[in-house]
């Protein structure tokens, strides 16, 4: 019988393939057994490339063996990425009926970096129609099941990424954060989630939802995993220009380095420890502080005064900004288009309607309102205004300390329907990671515990613009010291 590989880091794997101690293809079979084992119950994947990452594999496997060209640093590691990233095998659908069918002309830069380190693309996931959402209840695919707990959602809106992650079904996975959609459902699934500095990782290829705030990020089951995928997909690109062209460290190596020498100021957030975080979770975090303390950290209050108006500033800017990228799916050059149209103003109206799901209607029309002339100045210009302030926020507080830690999400994850009807409290649950994306900062959310009813809980680490190295540090450092392991999902 083969071995199961599927319990296994990247760093693992990509070391026994490299060494060739076991062959590629044998790690994506068992990978591919894995997700026929437990995909039914979880529905994480969209498309599952069975043939094609097992061709992946010969073909790493054949260079291994001939030994000529070096083999990249994700050597064999089965990698899932969110339905909102383009690729040309397969579809690219953002999990929405307009673009059902849609196949990408070209991969993203962040496909292009994974397959050159030698990555094997195992398939797609689910995720919120175009990354609007914190439940993946917003796919117009499929409802995906929180691996702790099939009742529950496994957040949003990368949660096909977090469950297929969380549930083993492959090591890595690429999700996008605009809002929080890679650390919250991290979060709710027990993983890891890393939000890079905006600029960090190129955008080309990651289908617009709010283009100041977008970032593709990894997911993984540690800390480690998200730094080697990090080292890989980042870097200047010529064809994002908000890319940037500053050094991208080997953070693996960069963390192992520092983490003995490390000294630590962490900021805890006042505005973050009110009666909206549930205490549960509180509690968690607090262990998760003592720990740090434990480890040398110097603890220190600091206020985030703004933070109160970062709601609705962030769904001011981000639906102004989608309702201008959504523009384009008119039903002319993409997808889905309704047919018998008597002209084509009707023909526009009726794609659109019957091609969007309710919350992306919803966001197009706040957007185009808040910024249509007479109420610009008033919504959209204001909300400007106060994400400076929000930014200058995070200035100050990081004059006291050197990270931020707090809670990812202000609750665990919660059941299906539990806020569909409702849709300001389910923007609400987004209060800790959205300011993160308003200032550009980095992010990492690393699990810290479970509950009493078994589900997982996140603790949000923020670090300085592109001080990726440090934060990992420290969130490494919190994972090697958290001397309790959590084990995995029940799900035999
Ligand atoms: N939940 C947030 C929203 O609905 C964040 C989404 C995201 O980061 N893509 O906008």
């Amino acid at each position: 019988m083969s071995e199961y590989w599927w319990g296994r880091s990247a760093s693992e794997i990509s070391e026994y393939v490299k060494n060739k101690e076991i062959s590629p293809v044998e790690v994506v079979q068992s990978f591919l057994d894995r997700i026929q084992q437990v995909d039914t119950k979880i529905d994480a994947f969209t498309q599952i490339w069975s043939d094609y990452a097992l061709q992946q594999a010969r073909s790493l496997e054949e260079k291994i063996v001939k030994g000529k060209s070096p083999v990249g640093p994700l050597a064999g590691v089965p990698v899932s990425i969110k339905e909102v990233i383009c690729t040309q095998r397969g579809f690219t659908t953002c999990a929405s009926k307009i673009l059902a069918g849609y196949r990408s002309p070209y991969d993203a830069t962040v496909v292009e970096r994974l397959l050159n380190a030698d990555a094997i693309l195992i398939g797609k996931v689910n995720m919120d129609e175009f990354a609007m959402g914190s439940s993946t209840e917003n796919s117009s695919i499929k409802l995906t099941r929180n691996p702790w707990n099939l009742e529950c959602v496994p957040g949003g809106s990368s949660g096909g990424s977090a469950a297929s992650v969380s549930a083993e079904e492959c090591v890595i996975s690429l999700g996008s954060d605009t809002g929080g959609s890679v650390r919250q459902p991290a979060s709710f699934c027990g993983c890891v989630g890393l939000k890079p500095t905006y600029g960090r990782v190129s955008r080309y290829g990651l289908v617009a939802f709010a283009s100041s705030l977008d970032q593709i990020g990894p997911l993984s089951k540690n800390v480690m995993d998200s730094a080697t995928t990090l080292s890989v997909i980042g870097g200047r690109d010529p064809r994002d220009t908000t890319s940037v062209d500053m050094p991208l460290p080997d953070y693996s190596e960069r963390i192992r380095k520092n983490v003995d020498t490390i000294s630590m100021r962490i900021g805890l957030p006042k505005e973050y420890f009110t009666e909206d975080l549930n205490e549960e979770v509180k509690e968690l975090i607090m262990k998760a502080v003592r720990i740090l303390e434990k480890q040398g950290a110097e603890i220190v209050e600091v206020s985030l005064p703004h933070t109160e108006f970062a709601v609705a500033t962030y769904y001011i800017i981000c639906t102004a900004e989608a309702s201008a990228n959504l523009a384009r799916f008119d039903g002319v050059r993409y997808g889905f288009r309704h047919v018998d149209s008597k002209n084509i103003i009707e023909m526009y109206k009726c794609t659109r309607s019957e091609g969007f799901g309710p919350e992306v209607q919803r966001r197009i029309l706040l957007g185009t309102y808040v910024l249509s002339s007479g109420y610009y100045d008033a919504y959209y210009l204001k909300a400007q205004k106060v994400r400076k302030l929000i930014t200058q926020d995070f200035e100050e507080a990081f004059q006291k300390c050197d990270v931020i830690v707090g809670p990812t999400s202000p609750t665990p994850a919660f059941r299906f329907g539990e806020k569909t009807q409702n849709p300001l409290e389910m923007y609400l649950s987004d209060i800790y990671t959205i300011s993160v994306n308003l200032s550009a900062l980095p992010a990492i959310s690393v699990p810290c515990g479970l509950t009493q009813s078994g589900l997982p809980v996140g603790l949000q680490f923020i670090g300085k613009h592109f001080d990726e190295e440090y934060l990992l540090t420290v969130a490494y450092l919190y994972e090697i010291n958290r001397g309790q392991e959590f084990g995995n999902p029940p799900l035999e």
